[in-house]
């Protein structure tokens, strides 16, 4: 869940909470774009210094709706260069868990819809390849508990001709070794690719390698909230997975789909 703090979220936690609540969600996170250094896509993200105010939102919340299980989470940035001062701002709170994204392929920020005219010009295996590099290197960090809309290249739908199996596979493999989780994240069916994060295949490969999922809906609206749960809960079952992970203190437990 995100806040207006991300400048392109609406609608305030209580009101995130209480569409979970109406929906039978048993449990619900927040985890806004974290702080990131002044020049990284800062309109994007709350700043450094309303990173008190972040952690004071979800407290406020937590004791206006005490008997609902609200876990503080943060999403922040992989981007080379900057793992101190995310692996700062990790610790200066207690957080339930905290995912990693990659947002960017050097300066582009492929998706934002602003930055759409790049792919067009590229080739879309090597955009893809630069990409789940990155992911390997975010996941490699140490950094995280989760890993962030794994597939998020094919937002816009540019898919390259060739497989790229072998991409999803070094990525599941960093997963594994690093002891993470992926973030199945409803939000893409919002999007022009149509399809949640990550992929059937990738699931399939995922759950051969016995990867845990979380599940998301990486809502910017209270509307979004819970949003195309029941699409996300069949394909998991589909290609076999009997569980998702919950996080405390970012410590991971089972729990049955
Ligand atoms: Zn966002
Ligand atoms: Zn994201």
């Amino acid at each position: 869940m995100h806040t207006p703090l991300c400048k392109h979220a609406v609608g305030e936690p209580e009101e995130y909470v209480r569409r979970a609540i109406e929906r039978g969600i048993g449990e619900i996170g927040f985890s806004d774009h974290s702080p990131m250094p002044a020049d990284y896509d800062p309109n994007c993200r709350m700043t450094l210094e309303q990173f008190p105010e972040y952690i004071q939102k979800v407290v406020d919340v937590r004791r206006a709706l005490p008997s609902y299980p609200i876990k503080l989470g943060l999403e922040a940035d992989f981007h080379p260069g900057m793992e101190d001062f995310v692996y700062n701002i990790i610790n200066e709170y207690d957080f339930d868990y905290v995912i990693g994204s990659v947002h960017y392929i050097g300066d582009w920020g492929f998706d934002n819809p602003a930055n759409i005219r790049r792919y067009r010009h590229a080739d879309l295996y090597d955009v893809y390849r630069q990409y789940f590099h990155l992911v390997v290197q975010a996941v490699e960090s140490g950094l995280f508990d989760v890993l962030g809309h794994p597939d998020l290249i094919k937002k816009f739908g540019f898919r390259p001709q060739q497989s790229y199996e072998d991409l999803i596979l070094r990525t599941l493999q960093a997963v594994k070794k690093a002891k993470m989780a992926l973030d199945v994240n409803t939000s893409g069916l919002r999007r022009a690719c149509r399809e949640i994060y990550p992929s059937r295949r990738f699931l399939e490969l995922a759950r051969e390698l016995d990867v845990p999922v979380t599940l998301g809906s990486d809502a910017h609206d209270p509307q979004h909230v819970g949003q195309d749960f029941d699409s996300a809960v069949e394909l998991l079952r589909s290609v076999g997975y009997t569980q998702v992970m919950r996080f405390t203190r970012r410590r991971a437990e089972a729990v049955p789909l």
